[in-house]
């Protein structure tokens, strides 16, 4: 390729493709670029993808997008962490939380700290020590005082969010950036002769809609990725069996928790995402241990209000499309690729995609060592979520039924065992920079899911006994201070942000 790069083409108007939209327009105003979407209003959306976490904060800041007009519009929450209920042992549950447990002292961990403290008799939860499964436990949500002198950080935070009144609020804030929308189903596409590359889209009424550059954001289908360009699926689900979803809305209940939960089922695990004016919930599974029908009853006979829908089955296979860039396409969203939503990473996965894609994108030639780039970057990113996954599936005592005993039997990547393994000796949590999940993530998921160290870092060793019982004291009791300044998480969207009430008209009968 060697022409100015002038028109970008995005193909799909889901949540990737007006992100995408919307950042390239926003940041790219002034660079004679042009940007023209196509979207079919017949094929929709997949219309879930609700909950979110802390990245999303700066991308909406990127865009200079006001956050309490925000959460009107889609009728968010706030979300501190992820409550996974039953997933290490029935009856036991467990918060990933978005932020920190403790302090670091002498150059380590505090959870090391912790480690030793527990071993020796103490008697705080590691909990104790973290701000955000505080507030959670508490259904507090808040930010700092102006006068809290407190030395703890303010609250990472993330939302939960109706899929479609976002994309609708993405599409209107990029329409007033100057993307052009085209409606109408993608039939055909044409590439050129000497290489392949994509030179435009045919809708079905005949108009042609051509370009320099390809986004592909239209899905599962990877319209130009797949389609056209047969970049290949490497399919995880031998790690990752779950390969169905149920989702359903249901009534909201008086306290919107500041947290998603996530329980484990008998054939995979159910989501629960609190919005202003409903919940969503669903069910993914795994087709070799539970049918549709079962897993539709099921998931209804789980609601915490009348469902507001009739139950909708999704398909997927967990995995990542071999190469998401290939010629001048790049594919953003499920086009490359699909973890379950277990901890709420496809809509980061999104955002990282279009950042990765904003310092990368070409001015004429598309070189393959730019391409090469983006995509090990690209591989490195959903492996470690991958893994992160697969902890949760096999660092648990549950047997009760076929579908956990096969997970119990999964044999984990070997990047997975050599984390689980320097875990479990001594309580190492080695983080590389470009990793999504912090010390505190594997901490908390290791934890949660029953992984016990045999020893910690010598360095932990350091305080006295008396001196560890007076810092964790301090520590702890600066937590509870903050915490006890937080109003509840409905006091503070009513006084902040409260969306307009909405009629639910699907209500089923
Ligand atoms: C069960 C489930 C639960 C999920 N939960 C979460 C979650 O909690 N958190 C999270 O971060 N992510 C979640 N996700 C992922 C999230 O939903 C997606 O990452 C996000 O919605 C982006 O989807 P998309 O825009 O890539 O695709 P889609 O929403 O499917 O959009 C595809 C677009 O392409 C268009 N299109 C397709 N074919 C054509 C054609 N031939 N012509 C014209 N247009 C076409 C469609 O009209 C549509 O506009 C979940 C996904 C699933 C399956």
């Amino acid at each position: 390729m060697h022409k100015k790069i002038r028109k970008i083409v995005i193909v799909g108007g889901g949540t990737a493709g007006w992100m995408t939209a919307a950042a390239f327009a926003h940041h790219g105003a002034g660079a004679g670029l042009s940007f023209e979407l196509v979207e079919s209003d017949d094929i929709g959306i997949v219309g879930v993808g609700e909950a979110t976490i802390p990245p999303i904060t700066d991308f909406n800041r990127q865009l200079q997008i006001d956050e309490n007009e925000f959460i009107r519009a889609t009728q968010a929450s706030f979300k501190l962490g992820i409550e996974f209920a039953d997933w290490y042992r029935l009856g036991h549950s467990y918060i990933h939380p978005f932020g920190h447990y403790g302090v670091q002292m002498h150059g380590i961990y505090f959870h090391h700290f912790w480690l030793r403290y527990r071993a020796q008799g103490g008697k705080l939860p590691e909990y104790a020590f973290n701000m955000h499964v505080n507030a959670c436990r508490e259904n507090r949500y808040g930010r700092p005082a102006s006068n809290d002198r407190l030395p703890l950080p303010p609250m990472a935070y993330a939302y939960h969010f109706d899929a479609g009144l976002y994309a609708a609020f993405l599409r209107r804030m990029s329409e007033r950036l100057g993307v052009v929308r085209t409606e109408g189903r993608i039939v055909d596409v044409q590439q050129r002769g000497t290489d392949g590359f994509v030179e435009s889209v045919r809708l079905e009424d005949g108009r042609v809609v051509a370009g320099d550059f390809f986004i592909d954001c239209s899905g599962f289908r990877g319209l130009l990725i797949e389609q056209t360009l047969q970049a290949g699926y490497e399919d995880w689900s031998e790690w990752l069996p779950c390969d169905r979803a149920m989702a359903v809305p249901c009534e909201r209940v008086p306290v919107t928790t500041p947290y998603t939960r996530s329980t484990a089922r008998e054939a995979g695990w159910q989501w629960r995402i609190p919005l202003q004016h409903r919940i969503g919930n669903g069910y993914v599974y795994c087709s070799q241990y539970l049918g549709e029908d079962e897993a539709a009853t099921r998931l209804l006979a789980r609601l915490d209000g009348a469902a507001l829908a009739a139950p909708r089955p999704l398909r997927f296979v967990a995995g990542r499309r071999k190469e998401a860039w290939k010629k001048n396409v790049v594919a953003i969203g499920l086009a490359s690729g699909f973890l379950e939503p277990l901890e709420s990473t496809s809509i980061h996965l999104i955002q990282s995609a279009v950042a990765k894609l904003l310092f990368m994108l070409p001015r004429d030639t598309v070189e393959q060592s730019t391409i090469d780039k983006y995509n090990s970057l690209a591989r490195a990113e959903l492996e470690e979520i991958r893994d992160l996954l697969v902890l949760h599936y096999t660092a648990t005592e549950r047997d009760d039924t076929p579908f956990w005993r096969h997970c119990r039997a999964i044999r984990k990547p070997d990047s997975l065992r050599q984390r689980w393994e320097m875990y479990e000796r001594n309580g190492d949590i080695i983080i590389a920079v470009a990793d999504l999940f912090k010390e505190a993530s594997w901490f908390a998921i290791c934890n949660g899911q029953g992984l016990r160290p045999r020893s910690w870092h010598p360095f932990a060793d350091i305080p006295s006994r008396e001196e560890l019982e007076r810092r964790f004291v301090l520590m702890s009791g600066d937590v509870r201070k903050r915490v006890d300044t937080f109003p509840t998480h409905d006091d503070y969207i009513r006084a902040n942000c409260a969306a307009a009430p909405v009629a639910m008209k699907e209500k089923m009968a």
